[in-house]
């Protein structure tokens, strides 16, 4: 007992802590919001970090899951699967790839594409050219490889030596990435728009320099559209709003509408290398996984509803904008693309999230002291009408927290 009096580890439950999580669980959900254990319901404007892009409870995916699990759930990779062909044959459609990989996470998705671009060297005889130029500020998981690519000091930090070959420069700067390419680049890897990093969006012809100097130099350009992607900025992929096509690009996160499920996609060049025995998964793409992800797509390529999205990201961006004018004591910024955007706040962030979670609205920290804005892209207007008041009503709670003004005594 002595022991466990002693250790370092909050006795909340047996879970390996690397969390700090709210004492809040939920247990069940309804379009855009949960109702926790207590009864008491949330607005939910994190979608389990961009996940679940129909809410919860969709009927559809609903009835596309169970008529599944009464089938099959699982058959493995050495034997065909038909709802894995109809999806990566429909995501080919809609987008630039030539092909799919199905894995079940977003950091998986990565570590394919990774693993991509560098063997399309080595199939051209340039085993040497295995590095990625990254960016500063950005995130691509929590494998080995995935925290070096993000190259967050915190994630690598005692995990024995950094996975080789990710050269950080900073976001947005065209001339420090010409500067970091070597002989030994295959690549470039970034977010379109930095999800974990603060919903920072790059210029438009930031993007466009990357892939003119990618062609120019012969090297890759591959997209982390693990956040970005499956529709949350309008499009079905954010690329597409900068007029820039990939050669390789992870997703993974609104894909299976919370079933964990990612993928990554490449065009029939870039992925050379990646012929039989190159790559593999037990789970990727299974049935059960996949009916999810084909129920999703019914949804988000069904015509008008990426329109819609669009048009429904800027309604929440002009509203939240005057909820800036209204609180400048607290708000510092609006930012983002279609249903992905950012409040930055003067007040801490995090302190933010939890007056926002007061007001029982739920809403998620990022970096560069922004709270992300993820909702499910079915929310319309009466959900963003309710969640400008219950933010209204967690600036107020914030202002009267602050110091009084031109007093320079806390008292
Ligand atoms: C969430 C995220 C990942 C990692 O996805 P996991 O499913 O947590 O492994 C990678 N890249 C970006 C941009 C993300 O937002």
């Amino acid at each position: 007992m002595a022991d466990q009096m002693s250790s370092p580890v909050p006795a909340l439950s047996a879970i390996l802590p690397t969390y700090a999580r709210a004492d809040v669980a939920f247990a069940r959900g309804d379009g855009c919001w949960l109702e926790a254990t207590d009864g008491s319901r949330y607005l939910d404007f994190g979608a389990g970090i961009a996940v679940c892009c129909l809410g919860h409870g969709h009927p559809h995916l609903v009835d596309a899951l169970i008529e599944q699990g009464r089938k099959l759930w699982h058959v493995s990779n050495l034997f065909r699967i038909p709802q894995a062909e109809e999806l990566a044959r429909r995501l080919v459609e809609a987008s630039f790839a030539d092909y799919v990989f199905f894995t079940n996470s977003g950091a998986e998705a990565l570590e394919g594409a990774i693993k991509t671009a560098r063997k399309y060297h080595a199939a051209g005889g340039h085993p040497e050219r295995f590095r990625l130029v990254t960016f500063e500020g950005a995130f691509h998981g929590r494998t080995l490889a995935t925290i070096a690519a993000g190259g967050n000091p915190k994630y690598i930090e005692g995990f024995g030596p950094k996975v080789e070959g990710f050269d950080p420069v900073p976001f947005g700067d065209i001339e420090a990435v010409m500067d970091a390419i070597t002989p030994e680049t295959a690549g470039v890897l970034v977010e379109p728009i930095q999800g974990e990093g603060g919903i920072r969006v790059p210029p438009a012809s930031f993007l466009r320099a990357l892939r003119a100097l990618c062609d120019e130099r012969g090297i890759l350009l591959v997209l982390d559209e693990v956040q970005s992607g499956m529709g949350r900025t309008g499009r079905l992929f954010a690329h597409e709003l900068f007029g820039v096509i990939p050669d390789i690009l992870a997703t993974a996160k609104g894909i299976g509408g919370g079933f964990p499920l990612g993928a990554f996609m490449t065009t029939r060049e870039a992925g050379r290398g990646m012929g039989v025995g190159a790559h593999g998964t037990t789970y990727g793409g299974n049935p059960l996984a996949m009916a999810c992800g084909n129920a999703v797509l019914d949804v988000v390529l069904a015509p008008g509803f990426l329109d819609d999205v669009a048009l429904k990201g800027l309604d929440l961006k002009q509203r939240l904008a005057a909820l800036q004018d209204a609180h400048p004591q607290i708000i510092a910024e609006i930012r983002g693309e279609g249903m992905m955007l950012g409040i930055r706040t003067h007040v801490p962030n995090t302190e933010f999230a939890v007056a926002a979670r007061a007001q029982h609205m739920l809403v998620i920290p990022a970096g560069d002291n922004v709270v992300r804005l993820l909702p499910p892209l079915i929310a319309g207007h009466d959900e963003f009408a309710e969640a400008i008041a219950r933010l209204g009503r967690a600036c107020q709670h914030l202002e009267a927290d602050l110091p009084a003004k031109g007093n320079g005594s806390p008292s």
